[in-house]
């Protein structure tokens, strides 16, 4: 009898899920900042990540980062000076050509006048997510967490389930876990669509020296070659890789019979070329040199203006919330306004209830347009004439500036 008890009692202790009064999803842009902003205030917060280590999987390209966001939180972050030593403000620079080259829009961002210049400089991602990283304090992020279930706990919160084996109570839960989010399922059941674009990932190491005629031609910033529904998309990342993103408009059914053998570089590269058969030489060269690794990255988004009826102990924040396309280079700006507003209203407001509604109203509020924007300007750029379109998006928005 009583070992029977110690053994319930051992059993208790085990199955007893530790209690974690925030918990943040997802060790993304969105999440790190959330985490970061929260600790510089007192604030206790733990990250559970999917990835099983920091250097787990490439970061992909280069970011450009809006004053009145990615900046700003940046700023709230106390990361403002250590964000402008890895920044690259002549990476602004931006070229927009037509299949045969002609050039449509050119703004050059001239390195020796750009140092001060820092409207939208860029950063590459990774450095990026290695600065927030590094400011948080040591075991913040718990790596080789995969959120895989979660239920609402009788005593308040929810239990979360991870792939590992671990339960654990999270008093308040906040899902910055990307586009497939499984938080956002606690608030809604809308999931994300197929935008009918999708990209093939591509890239040139060392393009200064090993092409420098295609250095030249992309330029320190980006450079996209718009026609006939589909683009080459370039642009320059800080270890001198030119990272390429072609973008083939394809419908679901089209892109399945694609078959793109991406594994076989040669044969993918030729199959890639034979789609761009009638554009000027020195623009497929971005394809004909490109390494061997290629990379399918269908562009999916949520409907525009999603939003859902607040619950008082769980929230979302960045491409959980409002995923789109990246046609207006929102995306990972927007999860970093979230983290500020959302850090702030945990820090102003009465309890979480109240900060979460609003955060969500606010949220809801500015991430609107910004989807708007992003679907408009993927129909715009991936059209017919998406050099001439973009560029006169790019003087509409130069005026409005002005
Ligand atoms: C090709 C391309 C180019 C882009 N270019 C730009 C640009 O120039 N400018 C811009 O602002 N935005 C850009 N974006 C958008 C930007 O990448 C995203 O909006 C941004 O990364 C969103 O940040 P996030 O923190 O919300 O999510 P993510 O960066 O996706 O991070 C989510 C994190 O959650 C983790 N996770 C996921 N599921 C789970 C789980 N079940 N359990 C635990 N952890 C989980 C993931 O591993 C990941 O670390 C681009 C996107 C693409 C696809």
């Amino acid at each position: 009898m009583i070992y029977s008890e110690k053994a319930s009692a051992t059993a208790a202790i085990a199955i007893t899920p530790e209690f974690y009064p925030f918990v943040i999803v997802g060790a993304g842009l969105g999440g790190l900042t959330l985490a970061r902003i929260l600790q510089k205030h007192g604030m206790a917060v733990v990250i559970f990540e999917a990835d099983i280590a920091r250097d787990a999987r490439g970061q992909g390209g280069s970011l450009d980062m809006h004053v009145e966001s990615g900046q700003l939180a940046l700023r709230e972050a106390g990361l403002e000076n250590a964000f402008r030593a890895i920044a690259r403000p002549e990476g602004q620079g931006l070229r927009i050509v037509d299949k045969a080259g002609l050039v449509y829009w050119q703004e050059s961002a001239d390195p020796s006048s750009t140092p001060d210049n820092f409207e939208r400089p860029e950063v590459d991602r990774a450095k990026l997510r290695d600065l927030l990283l590094d400011s948080l304090h040591p075991g913040t992020v718990r790596w080789g967490h995969k959120l895989t279930a979660s239920e609402i706990a009788v005593s308040g919160g929810h239990l979360l389930h991870f792939d590992n084996g671990l339960r654990i109570h999270a008093g308040t839960l906040v899902g910055a876990d990307g586009a497939w989010s499984r938080v956002r399922a606690l608030l809604s059941d809308v999931n994300p669509h197929y935008t009918g674009v999708s990209f093939v990932e591509i890239g040139i190491p060392d393009a200064e020296h090993r092409h420098p005629e295609i250095a030249e031609m992309v330029g320190l910033g980006s450079f996209c070659a718009l026609s006939d529904n589909k683009g080459l998309m370039a642009q320059r990342n800080g270890d001198g890789r030119i990272r390429i993103y072609i973008a083939l408009r394809l419908p679901e059914e089209a892109l399945a019979a694609l078959n793109l053998p991406l594994d076989q570089p040669e044969e993918a590269r030729n199959a890639l070329l034979a789609l761009f058969s009638d554009w000027a030489t020195h623009l497929t060269n971005l394809i004909r040199v490109c390494d061997d690794s290629f990379q399918l990255r269908p562009i999916n988004m949520l409907p525009v203006g999603l939003t859902w009826r607040s619950r008082p102990d769980v929230t979302v924040i960045g491409d959980a919330a409002h995923l789109m396309s990246p046609f207006a280079g929102e995306g990972a700006n927007l999860a970093m306004l979230d983290a500020v507003e959302l850090a702030r209203a945990v820090l102003n407001a009465d309890d979480y209830a109240e900060a979460i509604s609003i955060y969500e109203a606010k949220m809801f509020a500015y991430s609107k347009p910004a989807a708007e924007q992003s679907d408009a300007n993927l129909d715009l750029c991936i059209s017919e004439d998406g050099a001439k379109q973009m560029a006169a998006l790019m003087n509409e928005m130069n005026q409005e500036r002005d």
